[in-house]
């Protein structure tokens, strides 16, 4: 029996610049500031092509309206480029699986017409009606519509772990937000986890041999045990904020 073997490929759309250091390592009390790429992941196994991600806005206006921090966007890095650079249309992608609603993963969900959205139900149910501090978080603003809603109707709303694809499975992974998941992909070299914000960067998977959660969480606890399951695994992990990911760009081929 053969079993479904992906490569993946992931690309930089945009980075957030200035982000106090506490944000992503949970107790770092330090002055630091850090940038963080947003990363879409393009897994490919045979004329399948699915996106994990879809990266901030790249609409001049959008960005003044909803995001007023520092998050950057070069022209290399709008979708469309990047798509263009790794030889993906839009078109072809039969399914988008979103790690969590915030605004930074989400956010070109519509720039994909076919595909259907695969995101966990506790994760949509929290995203409508979030609690205060998350409210900007999930692209929550007065007079627009946050990102994730813009194609609620091609969504699926999945209960825990699935099975999306041969050799392709999604896992819950809660903690930094209630619906938080995770991407499971077998490939000819070895088998790979997208964490989505479960670990920010390979620092939060190992400083010193322990996992640190970020500072951003809505259950520390289940954040934790998420981690540690991953850590269980042995599986290879594929943070959504890390520049190392965006530079080494290929995995599994
Ligand atoms: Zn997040």
């Amino acid at each position: 029996m053969t079993t479904a073997k992906w490569v993946i490929d992931a690309a930089k759309l945009g980075e957030l610049r200035d982000v106090p250091a506490g944000k992503v390592y949970l107790e770092d009390r330090s002055e630091r500031v850090v940038s963080l790429p947003l990363v879409m992941f393009v897994l490919r196994s045979g004329d399948r092509t699915v996106v994990v991600d879809t990266g901030g806005p790249s609409d001049e206006e959008q960005i003044r309206q909803r995001i007023p921090f520092g998050y950057v966007v070069e022209e290399t890095e709008r979708l469309d480029k990047v798509l263009e650079r790794l030889d993906v249309s839009a078109d072809e992608v039969d399914l988008v699986v979103n790690t969590h609603l915030h605004w930074d993963h989400c956010s070109n969900n519509d720039a994909f017409r076919n595909a259907e959205i695969l995101v966990q139900r506790a994760e949509l149910d929290y995203a409508a009606a979030p609690n205060a501090e998350f409210l900007r978080a999930y692209g929550h603003h007065p007079d627009t519509e946050p990102p994730f809603a813009q194609c609620l109707d091609r969504v699926r709303a999945l209960d825990g772990e699935t099975e999306i694809a041969p050799g392709l499975a999604v896992l819950p992974l809660p903690g930094h937000s209630p619906g938080s998941q995770g991407v499971r992909v077998d490939t000819a070299d070895g088998t790979f986890v997208i964490t989505g914000d479960c670990v920010d960067t390979y620092a939060n998977w190992d400083n010193a041999g322990a996992a640190v959660p970020s500072g951003r969480f809505t259950d520390l606890p289940a954040f934790r045990t998420s981690l540690t399951h991953l850590k269980g695994t042995g599986w290879k992990p594929l943070p959504s904020h890390d520049h190392m990911v965006v530079e080494k760009g290929a995995f599994g081929y």
